[in-house]
């Protein structure tokens, strides 16, 4: 239980993690909690599937830290300014602190360092892959991507789909700023008096930000640690090649080894959580689940669009269609890399994954 929230505590215990607040605990949009000394919880409602995105604001000094935006919308705007104006009192923010570089984390953070006339800090490669995605908006959809999905198996509507949608990333996300602080992996941040450590992780995105504050015993987890999803892990045709799930694997690996067991965890979506050592554990282990049954999948040749039953319970449909497409790739990537499985093009461009069969053990 942290001693210092003003959330009434209704702990709830699932899945071997201990909600202090319980599953489904949100602040209303304009009314923050405290949930330490200084670090109080938003809730941004958003429209889509994931509905919502919390936003943590810290106490510095004569102003506040803020620590991701929300998706450029009116709706957001607007909570911001009812923001300013009530909870925070109308002190200035000081910085903007984005965890990556996804719409709903970095959406206005080119607004408020405008408005606020102050900084965006961010890990390198989040802010330029961000720039890059952003600057593909009314592009059309480049030749090697449609090679791609090609490869993976889309038919001439589902490529005709990807057509109509590309470019869409900008959509939600206000002009970037044009320069940054940057946030490096294990470098301390003050803010308000306390430590912050940075500690980057991988898979999600190219170098996600999380935030530890050793002293209040809170990691700030954007969507590298989430209590309920798993994180989207993703090949993209950018690098067709990449192995994401490795670097994700082994982020989990690295965080679960260098954090202390007791921190409350605050994750990008749903509520704080503690037993960040077990969600670290589940995923991992999921991971490798998954890579089993895909391998087992493999003892056909396969196209990734072929092997969305060995990964999902669900079926791939509309809009599901790229991220699990994505994330095929990048188990598949993962058994190729480890040369448990084989790739083969045929005349038409299109992938085909089979076992090596000599493989019968993930040690
Ligand atoms: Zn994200």
């Amino acid at each position: 239980m942290h001693p210092n929230s003003q959330l009434p505590q209704k702990p709830e215990t699932f899945r071997g993690l201990n909600y202090p607040f319980g599953r489904r605990a949100a602040p209303a949009p304009t009314e923050p909690v405290q949930i330490a000394p200084g670090v109080y919880w938003a809730r941004f409602p958003m429209p889509m599937a994931l509905d919502h995105i919390n936003i943590w604001l810290l106490e510095d000094g004569d102003g506040w830290t803020v620590v991701d935006t929300c998706l450029d919308f009116a709706g957001s705007r607007e909570q911001w300014q009812q923001l300013f104006q009530g909870f925070m009192g109308n002190k200035p923010v000081k910085r903007v602190i984005c965890t990556h570089l996804h719409p709903d984390h970095v959406g206005l953070a080119g607004w408020l360092v405008e408005r606020f006339n102050t900084e965006l800090w961010m890990t390198r490669s989040e802010f330029l892959m961000c720039h890059a995605m952003v600057d593909d908006t009314g592009r059309e959809a480049p030749k090697v991507a449609l090679n791609f999905y090609q490869g993976a198996g889309y038919d001439e509507q589902q490529l005709q789909r990807y057509r109509d949608k590309f470019g869409n990333f900008g959509r939600y996300v206000a002009p970037l700023p044009e320069s940054l602080r940057r946030l490096v992996d294990r470098e301390t941040l003050d803010i308000g008096g306390n430590y912050w450590q940075v500690i980057v992780g991988s898979g999600h995105s190219p170098e996600h930000a999380c935030l530890y504050c050793p002293a209040l015993k809170l990691l700030i987890s954007g969507d590298q640690i989430l209590p309920r999803i798993t994180s989207n892990v993703s090949v993209f045709p950018t690098e067709p090649n990449g192995n994401p799930l490795q670097e994700w694997l082994a982020s989990c690996i690295r965080i679960r080894a260098l954090l202390p067991d007791d921190l409350l965890v605050l994750p990008s979506h749903e509520a704080p959580f503690y037993g960040i050592a077990t969600r670290l554990t589940q995923l991992i282990e999921l991971h490798h689940r998954d890579l089993q049954a895909l391998y087992q999948h493999l003892q056909e040749p396969r196209r990734a669009v072929d092997c969305f039953p060995a990964l999902f319970k669900r079926t791939i449909k509309g809009d599901d269609l790229g991220m699990a497409t994505g994330e095929t790739l990048a188990h598949l990537n993962y058994l190729l890399h480890s040369h448990q499985i084989l790739r083969e093009q045929d005349a038409q461009g299109v992938y085909w994954y089979r076992q090596l069969p000599q493989y019968d053990s993930f040690d």
